[in-house]
């Protein structure tokens, strides 16, 4: 028997074919699907507009330096993310500052939050964990106070709502950034995106996202062309486009969305059905003012319920061919972090005790029923067998 994987992509035949006459026609790179994607994108999460990159991370280091960070400003980040997250800051020449996670959700403590701003603090990029929304109205009054930007990192939360906005729309912050790696919501195989309002930040992104070079005559420094060859480069940019037919992929995949997120919501809520009863296990808090896309189901063993650690639960579970994943490992156990931040993870309590006991479950739109209640069943017996009886 295969293995369940913990997230995979969904690709139809019409996905296919989407690509193959982008693939057969004159454009291979940057042609008219990526302003098409980019338009249907900034449709979908209702967004004035949105720039596509070749990944998520480039998404997050172009947002980053669209801030013009000095060495000494610090930007907060949850101690308990992908590391991109807190990598983008020290691409754009700044420092990350961790902030502690509230373990019921996996997001961002706001209590943490607003102890570990101070004068070098210049913004705050919150992470929708496992798709399901931060509290961005108290993000913003925050920031709004603090005079910070906030970068909303939603490369889990394609698809999710916050009082009733979608991610993305950027009604609580500057900058929203997205990744279209094969386990989240939609894949164009690698890629990214940056939505938000402000015009100024569009052609600041168009131009980074190419060697920071501009062929719009209105934005040339003394204001006209030497001719229709001409180009200038206004800051040092980056080869990060995003290719046509990864667009076209694009295009066709968001026409899917509503679906996989309808259909990754039936899966969680069964889970939580099924898991209602069970002593050995908690299941994330739901937002109440939102709606989770759920990139990840993600549970949490009672480990005092348990005769044994997470390891012992999740090796037994990879044996039986269920691709459970952790996430995520805390920034501070890597070494990179220890390095370069002074942290102690004695600070960040929340992180510590979500990640003893975290453990993902197999959560994707072409996750049949049967194979779903494999893995109930199969977690089920394990946990019996190591249960604590007292
Ligand atoms: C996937 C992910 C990223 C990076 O996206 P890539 O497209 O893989 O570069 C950044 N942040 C979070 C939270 C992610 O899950």
């Amino acid at each position: 028997m295969k293995t369940i994987p913990y997230g995979r992509q969904s690709i139809s035949k019409k996905d296919i074919r989407g690509v193959a006459e982008i693939l057969e026609g004159d454009w291979i790179t940057q042609g008219p699907a990526v302003a098409r994607f980019e338009e249907q994108f900034a449709k979908a999460v209702d967004s004035r507009w949105a720039v596509s990159v070749s990944s998520g991370t480039a998404a997050l280091h172009l947002a980053c330096l669209a801030q013009g960070l000095k060495p000494s400003d610090e930007v907060l980040v949850p101690a308990m993310t992908f590391v991109a997250t807190a990598n983008s800051v020290f691409y754009a020449g700044a420092r990350p500052r961790l902030v502690d996670i509230d373990p019921e959700t996996g997001n961002i403590s706001l209590e943490d939050l607003v102890k570990k701003i101070n004068r070098n603090t210049r913004g705050i990029i919150p992470v929708h964990f496992a798709g399901s929304p931060v509290l961005m109205d108290a993000i913003r009054k925050i920031a709004a106070g603090k005079n910070l930007f906030v970068i909303e990192d939603c490369c889990h939360a394609l698809g999710a709502r916050y009082q009733n906005q979608p991610l993305g729309s950027c009604q609580f912050s500057d900058l929203a950034v997205f990744s279209f790696h094969p386990v989240k919501h939609i894949t164009t195989g690698e890629g990214g995106m940056i939505t938000g309002r402000d015009p100024k930040y569009r052609d600041l992104l168009l131009r980074l996202r190419n060697h920071g070079i501009t062929r719009d005559s209105r934005l040339f420094s003394n204001g006209e062309s030497a001719g229709s060859w001409y180009y200038e480069q206004q800051e040092l940019g980056f080869n990060y486009r995003l290719t046509d037919f990864q667009c076209a992929l694009g295009l066709s995949q968001l026409k899917r969305l509503k679906q996989f997120v309808a259909r990754r919501r039936e899966i969680a809520q069964y889970y939580r059905k099924a898991f209602s009863d069970w002593p050995w296990l908690t299941c994330l808090d739901e937002n109440p003012r939102g709606m989770s896309s759920y990139h990840l189901f993600v549970i949490r063993l009672n480990l005092d319920k348990l005769r044994v650690d997470r390891k012992v639960i999740f090796e037994a579970l990879r044996k039986r061919r269920i691709g459970v994943q952790v996430h995520y490992i805390p920034l501070y156990y890597q070494p990179f972090y220890r390095k370069n931040l002074r942290v102690k993870p004695d600070d960040f309590p929340g992180a510590g005790c979500f990640y003893e006991s975290c453990l993902s479950l197999p959560i994707y739109p072409d996750l049949s029923l049967t194979e779903q209640k494999r893995v109930i069943r199969i977690l089920s017996q394990l946990l019996t067998r190591y249960q604590n009886i007292r």
